[in-house]
């Protein structure tokens, strides 16, 4: 049996990026699986949201950005405080870096082990590492909800946390005049789901019947093709719930006949592999989410912390 090379570390072919203009002053940038990223214009400043690995593979997406508008970056909005998405906010010089609660406290508890584990694990995506000045702490924080007026006739930009998913302090980014939803990594629309850190069954019941709730047009999920239209939304999220159920599934049947971890982990693949193989990160994912599905049904309430060792156990325990 050949050994698959650890998570994404072999995955070292540069994505082609996409900026999409979504509606006035609506941006998002897409990078074929790769974490997307977006901004919103306000009057008078920009919202930037989610902020790369690296503040050098941040200042590409600022490039990007800034052909369309040299508005400078009032608030930084992190979905989450998984390092792919946060270790770049120095590039912004942001007056706000906003984030859940949650989010702050997550990253004083496991900000760093996540670092040097996200960066083992995709080490493609921290161009430049050293160009990192250290974690990245929220400025602003909010338990429920905030909103953020931009000014003119633009409307509001509405930050919620609509329940525990993906992590224990997701928050979903909504501009209601244009129906636009930047959902972070609650929603994928064409990409493998990471649940290392997950609550399945809150996120693939009610906290996705909130997302679905917000009645989206367009969705903006963390990784793959933007969603376009209430039907390709509707798909999105009910792809997210699919891929959930299904290893809520596998993993609740094998441990009910006395299975094992890699029993589960077999089990998953199989019955996952038909619908999401062809995804980016699908092989890279599951032995994660395996071990986490696995521990909250055996009722560890907060995900366990992942260290870039701990990684390489379960690796070779599942994948190997
Ligand atoms: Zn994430």
């Amino acid at each position: 049996m050949t050994v698959k090379p650890f998570a994404s570390a072999a995955d070292l072919t540069e994505k082609s990026e996409q900026l999409e203009v979504l509606a006035d002053g609506v941006y998002a940038l897409t990078a074929e699986g790769d974490p997307n990223v977006g901004a919103v214009e306000g009057e008078e400043f920009l919202v930037c949201i989610e902020a790369r690995a690296t503040p050098v593979a941040a200042r590409r997406w600022l490039d990007r950005l800034r052909e369309h508008t040299d508005k400078p970056v009032r608030h930084l909005v992190l979905t989450h405080y998984h390092a792919v998405r946060v270790l770049g906010a120095s590039a912004f010089d942001a007056e706000n870096v906003i984030a859940h609660d949650r989010t702050r406290f997550l990253v004083g508890e496991r900000g760093s082990q996540d670092w040097a584990s996200e960066y083992g694990r995709m080490p493609r995506l921290f161009e430049e590492p050293a160009s990192i000045p250290g974690l990245t702490w929220p400025t602003l924080t909010f338990d429920r909800s905030l909103t953020i007026p931009l000014g003119g006739d633009r409307g509001d930009l509405v930050l919620t946390h609509v329940g525990r998913g993906h992590t224990e302090g997701d928050l979903v980014a909504w501009l209601p005049r244009e129906r636009v939803l930047f959902a972070g990594d609650l929603v994928e629309a064409q990409a493998a789901l990471y649940t290392g850190d997950a609550f399945h069954r809150e996120w693939s019941s009610t906290t996705l019947d909130a997302v679905d709730a917000i009645g989206a047009a367009t969705l903006i999920g963390g990784r793959g093709t933007v969603a376009l239209g209430e039907t390709a939304v509707r798909a999105a999220v009910a792809q997210t719930r699919r891929f959930l159920t299904v290893l809520l599934d596998q993993v609740g049947g094998v441990r009910s006949r006395g299975g094992t971890l890699r029993e589960a982990f077999a089990a998953s693949h199989a019955a996952l592999a038909p619908d999401f193989a062809g995804w980016p990160i699908f092989e890279h994912c599951l032995p994660f989410d395996v071990a986490r599905c696995w521990e909250e049904l055996d009722g560890v309430e907060r995900p366990t912390i992942w260290t870039a060792e701990r990684d390489r156990e379960v690796w070779a325990q599942l994948q190997g």
